[in-house]
């Protein structure tokens, strides 16, 4: 069990929850025990529910957006988008469960049909992470309810004041307290939570490790559904672009919203050898603007501090080890108050670097590597076990096309950054991203499963075939 759980402001040390972790057994019977009077609900009760939900979130817009920015340290302005994502997402999830799941009948033969309906899992677990505390698993959280599962959401143990705030607005929407049960915790209650029989399946957003740590926990479960949303190591690729401010802006955006924190961040731009010059020029006056500040600060920063001390120490680990490979730094990583986690954003050459580690740096590096041609930028943004999100920026309409079909990922974006995916479109990535079970607008798919019916208004039946002549019969 993990010791007291206590989040604090990132920007000043200063306390914001504290509290005991909580007990996944104990949850998961109370989420048991409320699923089948949930589930007899229709869907149209259940969407009501979620409809008084995006209500109560929006008459305390300010005071949620205000608590995420205090627990992670994202600027306010951002944090109100986070938390206008949240009130979005019900109608969003309301029109996807109605287009993905609909109740459908298929005339057959004398006068029978066929019908397809979907029924909840029961009972699932939701883990969220840190970086989009509210967001995110909101997202696993109202498709959830309204395909008619109960959940037990267990918030990143950096995030417990978010979580707590937002199933609390569950409640405060009539939903039932046993059909959302909030579990305090680290790892270890995550995986106390993933190992519980009473639960039908797990829907997590975080990291590849701990997303492998679960499939592997889930291997010798295969009746539990298991919805994984992962980590990238996302390549944006700029290629003669007309506009170079324009195209240095969507770089700057791509890796450095959210101080880098966000699945979908631009970390290794591709540019072609002895054409970048000017692109990196207007990226570092750029890059040089960029105000890293508390999340109430006026001027309004344009990234926060990264979530703590820990990540911070983390990240400049990660910056000396792509040094020591070579990598020559174009911008420095630099943390202006030691105690504090604030990271100045960073951009770093690493075309010589030798054994370019694979990972997810999670916070505000970019790496550049320069190739020769079109098809080595494709090589290069494919030279990872990841594939998440990949951007093209410039280039023409038929090299677009190329590199839509070669680049795999689940984004592939052309003259837009890699972040910011659009809730109304399905979301997921293939390799190490997730394991095939996309969220956003397909949430649904994995929130029910189908039956389907043949069915016939009176009974029929007979058997023409491989019977003997009853009058052969012996007796
Ligand atoms: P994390 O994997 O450390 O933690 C996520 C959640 O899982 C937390 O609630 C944590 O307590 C729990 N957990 C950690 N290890 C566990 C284990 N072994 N078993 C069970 N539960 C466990 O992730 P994080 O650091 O909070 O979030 C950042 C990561 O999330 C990044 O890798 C980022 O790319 C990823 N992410 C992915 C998406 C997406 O949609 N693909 C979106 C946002 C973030």
């Amino acid at each position: 069990m993990s010791e007291s759980i206590k989040s604090t402001e990132p920007y000043s040390g200063v306390e914001v929850w504290s509290g005991e972790p909580g007990d996944a057994t104990a949850e998961v019977a109370a989420a048991r025990a409320a699923f089948p009077g949930w589930a007899d609900h229709s869907v149209a009760y259940r969407t009501e529910a979620l409809r008084r939900f995006a209500n109560v979130v929006r008459k305390k817009e300010k005071e949620f957006a205000t608590l995420i920015s205090r627990e992670t340290g994202k600027p306010f302005w951002e944090t109100l988008t986070e938390v206008a994502a949240v009130i979005n997402k019900v109608e969003i999830s309301i029109n996807a469960h109605a287009e993905r799941t609909p109740k459908r009948t298929i005339e057959a033969a004398m006068g029978s049909k066929v019908s397809v309906r979907h029924k909840p899992h029961g009972v699932l677990a939701v883990l969220g992470p840190y970086n989009f505390p509210a967001h995110l698993p909101n997202g696993h959280i109202v498709p959830a309810l309204i395909a008619g599962n109960a959940v037990v959401f267990k918030p990143s143990e950096k995030t417990p004041a978010t979580g707590e705030f937002l199933v609390k607005c569950y409640h405060e929407a009539g939903i039932p307290e046993g059909v959302v049960r909030l579990l305090i915790g680290g790892p270890d209650e995550g995986k106390e939570l993933a190992s519980q029989p009473g639960i039908d399946g797990l829907l997590f957003t975080g990291s590849a490790r701990a997303g492998s740590a679960l499939h592997r926990q889930f291997a010798e479960t295969p009746q539990k559904i298991l919805a994984l949303e992962l980590g990238g190591n996302n390549p944006l690729v700029i290629w003669h672009p007309k506009d170079i401010e324009a195209a240095a802006a969507i770089a700057v955006q791509s890796a450095y919203l959210s101080a880098g924190q966000r699945c979908t961040a631009a970390r290794r731009l591709i540019v072609e050898n002895g054409n970048e010059g000017l692109l990196i020029d207007a990226m570092a006056m750029m890059i040089d603007r960029i105000i890293v500040d508390e999340p109430f600060a006026d001027p309004q920063p344009f990234m926060g501090p990264v979530i703590d001390n820990g990540a911070a120490d983390h990240l400049q680990e990660q910056w000396v080890e792509l040094m020591m490979k070579g990598g020559k730094p174009l911008r420095r990583l630099d943390r202006p108050f030691e105690d504090r986690p604030y990271l100045t954003p960073a951009l770093i050459d690493v075309t010589d670097a030798t054994e370019r580690p694979d990972e997810e740096i999670f916070g505000p590096v970019l790496q550049l590597i320069r190739v020769e041609d079109f098809d080595a930028a494709i090589a290069e943004a494919n030279n990872t076990r990841f594939g998440l999100a990949a951007s093209l920026v410039g280039g023409t309409p038929e090299e677009f096309e190329v590199f839509w079909s070669n680049v795999r990922a689940g984004v592939i974006n052309w003259n837009r950054p890699t972040n910011g995916a659009p809730s109304t479109a399905p979301f997921g990535g293939v390799g190490m991203s997730g394991n095939h079970r996309p969220s956003a607008f397909y949430a649904a798919d994995y929130c029910a499963y189908p039956v389907t019916s043949a069915q016939a208004d009176r009974v029929r039946g007979g058997i023409t075939q491989g019977l003997r002549d009853p009058n052969m019969v012996e007796g």
